[in-house]
């Protein structure tokens, strides 16, 4: 059953279980709501790295931190069609772009983006954009050039986050997410664990995604890498349990979202990974690079899936441009 009005203390409940009996609830509720067999993949780019203005405090791309990152201009839109093909080569079904922007603003730059997305659009691929803050007429633009899904990250729960980020609110994220799913876009949100959150943090940002009007389709979850140069340079690593902790309790709030193994996947072994697929992850980023850093390759992604009994899933599978009907099934 879908619900949108989960309690905090049931979230809890869920979360604090002894871990196998999480894990084994969770592979349950997956295999009765999705094909467990399939996992979506993406492909991560970045289309213009660094400089940006905010101060993520997790982030190799804010300019005020030195971390030795690039700044590089808008990518070319040869370029992106070059890795899009790379990507769908590899077995990625979807292409995210992300700019290290704080807000998309109306000017060249974001009509290049514009012609990304159409043109990848008519490769066949989904296609994301991560962007920054987002008006409705943007989002909208964005729409009608043939977007599927917009990434925007609440990060971590509404009380931490101002340990994280100052120059913007976690209401300013929620108003981009309104925006988004006014759009008729597809929304992916998650979060990043290893920040120095509490456990009731990462409860709190369940709780905000999981009572949202509709469940985000794709809901990302990250392990913090920590980046030398960055306030958080010095953060311990998660374990694979705590990965484990948060996948479950996901995948049993939010019984039908794709949730993404992301950030942090390097540093797993395969039979920690395949625990986190057991738990009801349902989707990673593929692709040697991950914007700024570094990331499994596509081929070493796949013999993974051949040892699993896994597969990689179809673009667009269940939604109106293969069946006619308009949402997102898995
Ligand atoms: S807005 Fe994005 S690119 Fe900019 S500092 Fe934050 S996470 Fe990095």
């Amino acid at each position: 059953m879908i619900r949108n009005n989960w309690k905090k203390e049931e979230i809890a409940e869920i979360y604090y279980r002894p871990l196998l009996d999480l894990i084994h609830e969770a592979a349950t509720i997956h295999r009765d709501n999705n094909d467990y067999s399939e996992v979506q993949v993406s492909s991560l780019i970045s289309i213009k790295t660094g400089g940006c203005s905010e101060d993520c405090a997790y982030c190799p791309q804010a300019a005020r931190y030195n971390t030795g990152v690039d700044v590089q201009a808008l990518m070319k839109l040869d370029d992106v069609l070059d890795a899009a093909e790379k990507a769908k080569a590899g077995g990625a079904s979807r292409l995210c772009m992300g700019a290290a922007w704080r807000e998309v603003r109306d000017n060249r730059d974001f009509d290049r983006v514009l012609e990304m997305v159409r043109a990848v659009n008519e490769m066949d691929m989904e296609v994301c954009c991560t962007l920054g803050m987002l008006t409705f007429e943007q989002a909208q633009k964005l729409k009608d050039a043939g977007l599927y899904a917009y990434n925007h990250n609440l990060d971590t729960s509404e009380e931490n986050y101002k340990s994280i980020i100052t120059t913007r609110t976690y209401e300013d994220r929620l108003n981009t997410l309104h925006n988004v799913r006014k759009a008729k876009l597809t929304v992916c949100s998650g979060g990043i664990i290893g920040l120095g959150e509490t456990e009731e943090d990462r409860i709190g940002m369940l709780h905000t995604l999981s009572n949202l009007p509709q469940h985000p389709e794709s809901v990302p979850i990250n392990a913090l890498v920590a980046i030398k140069g960055t306030p958080l340079e010095d953060q311990q690593r998660v374990s694979v349990w705590e990965m484990l902790r948060m996948i479950a309790t996901t995948r049993i709030i939010m019984p039908r979202t794709v949730v993404r193994l992301s950030a942090g996947r390097l540093e797993m072994t395969m039979p920690e990974q395949a625990l986190c697929f057991m738990a009801g992850a349902n989707s990673i980023f593929a692709g040697d690079k991950l914007l700024t850093t570094p990331n499994p390759a596509f081929n070493e992604d796949m013999k993974m899936f051949e040892i699993l009994g896994l597969k990689p899933r179809r673009a667009f599978k269940g939604t109106e441009r293969e069946t006619g009907t308009m949402t997102e099934k898995v």
